[in-house]
Protein backbone atom coordinates (compact mmCIF):
# COMPACT_ATOMS: atom_id res chain seq x y z
CA UNK A 1 0.00 0.00 0.00
CA UNK A 2 1.27 3.63 -0.95
CA UNK A 3 1.64 6.39 1.73
CA UNK A 4 -1.44 8.41 2.85
CA UNK A 5 -2.32 10.89 5.57
CA UNK A 6 -4.60 13.47 6.42
CA UNK A 7 -4.07 16.24 9.03
CA UNK A 8 -6.79 18.96 10.16
CA UNK A 9 -6.80 22.06 12.09
CA UNK A 10 -10.42 23.33 13.91
CA UNK A 11 -8.94 27.09 14.77
CA UNK A 12 -6.43 28.59 16.33
CA UNK A 13 -6.80 31.35 19.28
CA UNK A 14 -5.17 33.03 22.14
CA UNK A 15 -7.23 32.01 25.11
CA UNK A 16 -6.98 31.49 29.08
CA UNK A 17 -6.85 27.65 29.70
CA UNK A 18 -9.96 28.20 32.09
CA UNK A 19 -12.08 29.83 29.42
CA UNK A 20 -12.19 26.37 28.14
CA UNK A 21 -13.99 23.88 29.56
CA UNK A 22 -13.42 20.04 30.14
CA UNK A 23 -16.78 19.46 28.60
CA UNK A 24 -15.38 21.84 25.17
CA UNK A 25 -11.96 20.30 24.92
CA UNK A 26 -13.51 17.02 25.00
CA UNK A 27 -16.30 17.96 22.26
CA UNK A 28 -13.29 19.07 20.02
CA UNK A 29 -11.18 16.02 20.31
CA UNK A 30 -13.99 13.77 20.01
CA UNK A 31 -14.79 16.25 16.53
CA UNK A 32 -11.22 16.20 15.11
CA UNK A 33 -10.88 11.83 15.79
CA UNK A 34 -14.46 11.54 13.74
CA UNK A 35 -13.12 13.71 10.72
CA UNK A 36 -9.87 12.61 11.11
CA UNK A 37 -11.70 8.72 10.53
CA UNK A 38 -13.80 9.97 8.12
CA UNK A 39 -11.00 11.04 5.88
CA UNK A 40 -9.09 7.77 6.45
CA UNK A 41 -11.94 5.79 5.52
CA UNK A 42 -11.87 7.25 2.08
CA UNK A 43 -7.97 7.03 1.85
CA UNK A 44 -7.74 3.77 3.16
CA UNK A 45 -9.49 1.77 0.25
CA UNK A 46 -7.87 4.15 -2.16
CA UNK A 47 -9.90 7.18 -2.49
CA UNK A 48 -9.37 10.48 -3.76
CA UNK A 49 -7.73 13.36 -1.35
CA UNK A 50 -10.58 15.72 -2.57
CA UNK A 51 -13.18 13.23 -1.63
CA UNK A 52 -11.26 12.58 2.36
CA UNK A 53 -10.70 16.70 2.37
CA UNK A 54 -14.22 16.87 1.35
CA UNK A 55 -15.62 14.29 3.72
CA UNK A 56 -12.93 15.30 6.88
CA UNK A 57 -14.73 18.61 6.51
CA UNK A 58 -18.09 18.08 5.75
CA UNK A 59 -18.01 16.23 9.31
CA UNK A 60 -16.97 19.50 11.12
CA UNK A 61 -19.53 21.53 9.23
CA UNK A 62 -22.43 19.15 11.11
CA UNK A 63 -20.51 19.20 14.44
CA UNK A 64 -21.98 22.27 15.80
CA UNK A 65 -18.38 22.76 18.11
CA UNK A 66 -17.05 24.33 15.18
CA UNK A 67 -17.12 27.44 13.35
CA UNK A 68 -18.07 26.14 9.91
CA UNK A 69 -22.04 24.80 8.87
CA UNK A 70 -23.56 24.47 12.03
CA UNK A 71 -22.57 26.41 14.44
CA UNK A 72 -20.98 29.00 12.59
CA UNK A 73 -20.07 32.69 13.81
CA UNK A 74 -22.51 34.94 13.38
CA UNK A 75 -21.96 38.47 11.76
CA UNK A 76 -23.34 42.27 12.96
CA UNK A 77 -26.54 41.15 12.70
CA UNK A 78 -27.12 37.58 14.29
CA UNK A 79 -26.78 36.30 10.69
CA UNK A 80 -25.08 33.43 9.74
CA UNK A 81 -23.28 32.82 6.03
CA UNK A 82 -20.05 31.01 4.88
CA UNK A 83 -16.88 30.82 2.89
CA UNK A 84 -15.12 27.77 1.89
CA UNK A 85 -13.00 26.16 -0.66
CA UNK A 86 -11.48 23.27 -1.86
CA UNK A 87 -8.57 22.89 -4.09
CA UNK A 88 -7.21 19.83 -5.73
CA UNK A 89 -2.83 19.60 -5.91
CA UNK A 90 -3.03 17.16 -9.18
CA UNK A 91 -4.18 19.94 -11.65
CA UNK A 92 -4.52 22.97 -9.37
CA UNK A 93 -8.37 23.16 -9.96
CA UNK A 94 -10.44 24.95 -6.91
CA UNK A 95 -13.95 25.68 -6.01
CA UNK A 96 -14.24 28.71 -3.69
CA UNK A 97 -17.71 30.30 -2.05
CA UNK A 98 -18.01 33.26 -0.11
CA UNK A 99 -21.37 34.58 2.03
CA UNK A 100 -23.68 31.63 1.23
CA UNK A 101 -26.84 31.15 3.39
CA UNK A 102 -29.04 27.90 3.23
CA UNK A 103 -26.19 25.63 1.92
CA UNK A 104 -26.27 22.87 5.22
CA UNK A 105 -22.20 22.31 3.86
CA UNK A 106 -20.42 24.94 2.37
CA UNK A 107 -17.80 22.97 1.74
CA UNK A 108 -19.58 20.86 -0.86
CA UNK A 109 -20.69 23.97 -3.02
CA UNK A 110 -17.06 24.31 -3.05
CA UNK A 111 -16.71 20.88 -4.59
CA UNK A 112 -19.39 21.51 -6.80
CA UNK A 113 -17.94 24.86 -8.10
CA UNK A 114 -14.83 23.23 -8.82
CA UNK A 115 -16.17 20.33 -11.14
CA UNK A 116 -19.30 21.92 -12.55
CA UNK A 117 -18.81 25.53 -12.90
CA UNK A 118 -17.01 27.49 -15.25
CA UNK A 119 -15.68 30.22 -12.57
CA UNK A 120 -13.53 29.71 -9.39
CA UNK A 121 -15.29 31.52 -6.84
CA UNK A 122 -19.45 32.53 -6.66
CA UNK A 123 -20.72 34.86 -3.74
CA UNK A 124 -23.73 35.66 -2.41
CA UNK A 125 -27.26 34.88 -3.83
CA UNK A 126 -25.54 33.62 -7.04
CA UNK A 127 -23.56 30.94 -4.87
CA UNK A 128 -27.05 30.13 -3.49
CA UNK A 129 -28.97 29.49 -6.59
CA UNK A 130 -26.20 27.83 -7.92
CA UNK A 131 -26.42 25.26 -4.75
CA UNK A 132 -30.32 25.36 -5.27
CA UNK A 133 -29.53 23.90 -9.06
CA UNK A 134 -26.95 21.41 -8.24
CA UNK A 135 -29.52 20.05 -5.82
CA UNK A 136 -27.31 20.60 -2.66
CA UNK A 137 -29.12 20.27 1.07
CA UNK A 138 -30.37 23.61 1.96
CA UNK A 139 -31.67 24.48 5.58
CA UNK A 140 -33.88 27.45 7.46
CA UNK A 141 -31.54 29.83 8.99
CA UNK A 142 -31.90 28.86 12.41
CA UNK A 143 -30.20 25.30 11.60
CA UNK A 144 -27.23 27.13 11.90
CA UNK A 145 -27.74 29.35 15.03
CA UNK A 146 -27.16 27.40 18.25
CA UNK A 147 -27.51 29.17 21.36
CA UNK A 148 -23.94 28.83 22.54
CA UNK A 149 -22.98 31.06 19.17
CA UNK A 150 -25.76 33.14 19.90
CA UNK A 151 -24.61 33.95 23.43
CA UNK A 152 -20.96 34.67 22.26
CA UNK A 153 -22.92 36.84 19.79
CA UNK A 154 -24.46 39.07 22.45
CA UNK A 155 -20.96 39.57 24.00
CA UNK A 156 -19.58 40.10 21.31
CA UNK A 157 -21.64 42.87 20.59
CA UNK A 158 -22.02 44.43 23.99
CA UNK A 159 -17.99 44.62 24.30
CA UNK A 160 -17.88 45.35 20.70
CA UNK A 161 -15.45 42.87 19.51
CA UNK A 162 -14.65 41.35 16.53
CA UNK A 163 -13.47 37.82 17.57
CA UNK A 164 -13.04 34.25 15.40
CA UNK A 165 -11.81 30.76 16.10
CA UNK A 166 -12.87 27.19 15.60
CA UNK A 167 -12.57 27.11 11.78
CA UNK A 168 -11.86 24.08 10.20
CA UNK A 169 -9.47 22.86 7.22
CA UNK A 170 -8.05 19.93 5.84
CA UNK A 171 -5.05 18.55 4.26
CA UNK A 172 -4.73 15.21 2.62
CA UNK A 173 -2.64 13.07 0.66
CA UNK A 174 -3.75 10.14 -1.40
CA UNK A 175 -2.12 6.76 -2.52
CA UNK A 176 -2.06 8.19 -5.67
CA UNK A 177 0.22 10.72 -3.87
CA UNK A 178 -2.20 13.52 -5.01
CA UNK A 179 -2.65 16.12 -2.47
CA UNK A 180 -5.15 18.38 -1.58
CA UNK A 181 -6.65 21.05 0.77
CA UNK A 182 -10.32 22.75 1.80
CA UNK A 183 -11.06 24.98 4.45
CA UNK A 184 -14.44 25.89 5.61
CA UNK A 185 -15.64 28.83 8.28
CA UNK A 186 -18.83 31.01 9.66
CA UNK A 187 -15.89 33.80 9.68
CA UNK A 188 -15.12 36.27 12.46
CA UNK A 189 -18.15 36.94 15.27
CA UNK A 190 -19.88 40.41 15.48
CA UNK A 191 -17.79 40.87 11.36
CA UNK A 192 -19.08 43.49 9.32
CA UNK A 193 -22.19 41.98 6.51
CA UNK A 194 -20.72 41.48 3.30
CA UNK A 195 -16.72 40.55 5.01
CA UNK A 196 -15.34 37.28 3.33
CA UNK A 197 -12.76 35.92 5.36
CA UNK A 198 -9.31 34.50 3.84
CA UNK A 199 -10.90 30.50 3.92
CA UNK A 200 -11.97 30.57 0.31
CA UNK A 201 -9.34 32.49 -1.28
CA UNK A 202 -6.57 30.20 -3.14
CA UNK A 203 -2.89 30.98 -1.80
CA UNK A 204 -4.36 32.87 1.48
CA UNK A 205 -6.42 29.99 3.51
CA UNK A 206 -6.41 27.55 1.20
CA UNK A 207 -3.75 25.89 -1.36
CA UNK A 208 -2.57 22.87 -2.99
CA UNK A 209 0.19 22.15 -5.24
CA UNK A 210 1.71 18.53 -6.01
CA UNK A 211 4.51 17.35 -5.30
CA UNK A 212 5.08 20.57 -2.76
CA UNK A 213 2.60 20.60 0.30
CA UNK A 214 -1.31 21.60 0.75
CA UNK A 215 -1.89 23.87 3.31
CA UNK A 216 -5.16 25.14 5.35
CA UNK A 217 -4.80 28.58 7.60
CA UNK A 218 -6.61 29.71 9.87
CA UNK A 219 -7.03 32.42 12.89
CA UNK A 220 -7.48 36.30 11.80
CA UNK A 221 -8.38 36.48 7.80
CA UNK A 222 -7.90 40.03 7.27
CA UNK A 223 -4.25 39.72 7.62
CA UNK A 224 -4.15 36.00 6.89
CA UNK A 225 -5.55 37.23 3.41
CA UNK A 226 -2.67 40.22 3.61
CA UNK A 227 0.25 37.77 3.71
CA UNK A 228 -0.79 35.16 1.33
CA UNK A 229 -0.02 32.85 4.07
CA UNK A 230 -1.13 29.26 2.25
CA UNK A 231 0.50 30.79 -0.93
CA UNK A 232 3.48 31.44 1.18
CA UNK A 233 4.46 27.90 2.72
CA UNK A 234 4.44 26.91 -0.82
CA UNK A 235 6.96 29.59 -1.84
CA UNK A 236 9.23 28.75 0.80
CA UNK A 237 9.26 25.05 -0.07
CA UNK A 238 9.40 25.30 -3.84
CA UNK A 239 11.93 28.67 -3.69
CA UNK A 240 13.29 29.13 -0.82
CA UNK A 241 14.43 25.13 -0.56
CA UNK A 242 12.83 25.33 3.22
CA UNK A 243 11.49 21.73 5.00
CA UNK A 244 8.00 22.07 5.06
CA UNK A 245 7.98 22.78 9.05
CA UNK A 246 10.51 25.58 8.83
CA UNK A 247 8.54 27.03 5.40
CA UNK A 248 5.29 26.99 8.00
CA UNK A 249 6.92 28.67 10.97
CA UNK A 250 8.39 31.12 8.64
CA UNK A 251 4.92 31.71 6.55
CA UNK A 252 3.24 32.79 10.23
CA UNK A 253 6.17 34.45 11.11
CA UNK A 254 7.67 36.48 8.11
CA UNK A 255 5.52 39.31 7.92
CA UNK A 256 4.88 39.83 11.91
CA UNK A 257 5.60 43.55 11.92
CA UNK A 258 2.95 44.69 9.77
CA UNK A 259 0.37 41.44 9.79
CA UNK A 260 -0.15 41.49 13.64
CA UNK A 261 -2.87 38.88 15.02
CA UNK A 262 -3.51 34.92 15.11
CA UNK A 263 -2.62 32.73 12.63
CA UNK A 264 -2.15 29.33 12.27
CA UNK A 265 -2.07 26.18 9.28
CA UNK A 266 -1.90 22.65 9.01
CA UNK A 267 0.44 22.04 5.93
CA UNK A 268 1.51 17.97 4.51
CA UNK A 269 3.21 16.65 1.65
CA UNK A 270 4.14 14.23 -0.86
CA UNK A 271 6.32 12.13 1.48
CA UNK A 272 3.13 12.06 4.23
CA UNK A 273 5.38 14.73 6.23
CA UNK A 274 3.11 17.42 8.71
CA UNK A 275 3.77 20.44 9.68
CA UNK A 276 1.29 22.81 12.20
CA UNK A 277 2.87 25.95 12.99
CA UNK A 278 0.79 28.82 14.78
CA UNK A 279 1.58 32.24 16.89
CA UNK A 280 -1.45 31.27 19.25
CA UNK A 281 -1.45 29.25 22.36
CA UNK A 282 -4.19 26.99 21.20
CA UNK A 283 -4.66 25.26 18.06
CA UNK A 284 -7.23 22.10 18.10
CA UNK A 285 -5.37 19.63 15.65
CA UNK A 286 -4.95 16.02 14.61
CA UNK A 287 -3.65 14.05 12.00
CA UNK A 288 -3.48 10.05 10.80
CA UNK A 289 -0.59 8.95 8.48
CA UNK A 290 -1.29 5.67 6.64
CA UNK A 291 -4.50 4.62 8.57
CA UNK A 292 -3.13 4.52 12.14
CA UNK A 293 -4.70 5.72 15.33
CA UNK A 294 -5.40 9.58 15.38
CA UNK A 295 -3.17 11.72 17.36
CA UNK A 296 -4.86 14.79 18.67
CA UNK A 297 -3.75 18.17 20.39
CA UNK A 298 -5.48 21.57 21.46
CA UNK A 299 -2.89 23.33 23.48
CA UNK A 300 0.60 24.41 22.35
CA UNK A 301 2.21 22.30 24.65
CA UNK A 302 1.00 19.25 23.56
CA UNK A 303 3.22 17.12 21.32
CA UNK A 304 1.94 15.78 18.16
N1 LIG B 1 -10.03 32.69 9.33
C1 LIG B 1 -11.38 32.88 9.79
C2 LIG B 1 -11.85 34.27 9.42
O1 LIG B 1 -11.09 35.16 9.30
C3 LIG B 1 -11.55 32.70 11.26
C4 LIG B 1 -10.93 31.47 11.86
O2 LIG B 1 -9.97 30.93 11.34
O3 LIG B 1 -11.44 30.99 12.87
O4 LIG B 1 -13.04 34.46 9.32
Amino acid sequence: MKKFAIAIHAGAETVKRKEVSKAQEKAYRKGIEEALRTGNAILKKGGSAVEAVVAAIESMENNEHFNAGRGGSLNQFGEADFDAAIMDGRNLNSGSVGSVRYVKNPIKLALEIMQHCKHAFLAGTGAEEFALRQGLELKEPSYFVTEEKLKAWHESVLEEQIAGHDTVGAVALDQQGNLAAGTSTGGLMNRMKGRVSDSPIIGAGTYANNPYCAVSCTGEGDIIMRGSIAHEVYAQVKYGGEQLQAAAEKAITMHAKFLKGDMGLVSLNGEAEIAFAFNTNLMKRGYSTDGQKPVIALWDDEEV
